[in-house]
């Protein structure tokens, strides 16, 4: 059966492998069709489908693009979206530069609490593309002040530590309109943890023009994937999956292919788009 891996990230934001490499790894894995989902970024996509004309790859245009509800982090993904849209552009240019100015801030945080760190080390690991916590954990790492990435979140970068600084950017709600404007069809990235059902979140967000659910993720285990298809299937969205990878990373191999979802999901995907 064709498969596809519908989520994976590039050194456009914080992932190992370049849009090429990224291509030549979902080969390997023996995938029909990749989606890529860099955080608030689509600028990985020219390489990429430059790179799959060597091969029976398909790469389908995607996003991810983090959202602010409530104060907590939510990610949407973004398929089929027509990238090259000069607003479009601009609006993630915008998305990237609140992520800058909340860098700017945790680092200014850090250096405050004595830690050593500057906007240089942390740009040292954003490659091509969005600036992301995990490049400062990856900072924080190279300069000694912790041990790993995961002490580095721990200790520092999450929600309650001492430097750590709210986010600031799109509503899903508004994320979900620019998906939809720009042609795409939006899901709701790894739901686990999201009291979608509480109140009228999921109404809220399919009002907007919400599309689909991510289902596969390995965050989510068989009985939650079993969870989101049949709410997926309750409010008439479309379900989508993949495995999120970022690249081989700490001598652990890249995940890319190691999940996937039958490549009708992508043809599902281009008849809802548009
Ligand atoms: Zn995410
Ligand atoms: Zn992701």
């Amino acid at each position: 059966m064709a498969k596809a891996d519908l989520h994976l990230h590039t050194t456009y934001s914080d992932g190992r492998f370049t849009p090429s490499e990224l291509v030549d790894a979902a080969v390997l894995a023996g995938l029909r069709a990749i989606a890529l989902t860099d955080h608030d970024h689509t600028g990985g996509l020219p390489e990429a489908r430059l790179r799959a004309r060597n091969y029976r790859l398909e790469v389908i245009s995607g996003v991810e693009i983090n959202t602010v509800w409530q104060e907590r982090e939510l990610h949407v993904l973004g398929y089929c979206i027509d990238e090259t849209l000069d607003w479009w552009v601009d609006l993630l240019a915008t998305q990237r530069q609140a992520r800058e100015r909340r860098m700017e801030r945790f680092v200014q945080r850090l250096q405050d609490q004595d830690v050593p760190v500057t906007m240089a080390d942390v740009r040292r690991h954003a490659g091509h593309g969005a600036l992301g916590r995990p490049h400062l954990a990856q900072a924080l790492v190279e300069n000694g002040v912790v041990s790993s990435e995961q002490q580095a979140f721990v200790q520092w970068l999450s929600y309650g530590s001492t430097a750590y600084v709210p986010r600031e950017g799109m509503s899903p709600v508004e994320a979900i309109q620019a998906i939809r404007k720009a042609g795409g069809v939006a899901s709701i990235a790894h739901p686990k943890g999201l009291p979608l059902e509480e109140g009228n979140l999921i109404e809220t967000l399919i009002e907007a023009g919400l599309g689909a659910l991510e289902v596969v993720h390995p965050s989510q285990p068989p009985v939650l994937r079993e969870y989101y298809r049949s709410m997926a299937e309750h409010y008439g969205l479309l379900w989508t999956g993949g495995t999120d990878d970022h690249g081989p990373k700490g001598g652990r191999p890249a995940r890319i292919g190691s999940d996937s979802v039958p490549y009708a999901v992508v043809d599902a995907l281009k008849a809802r788009a548009g």
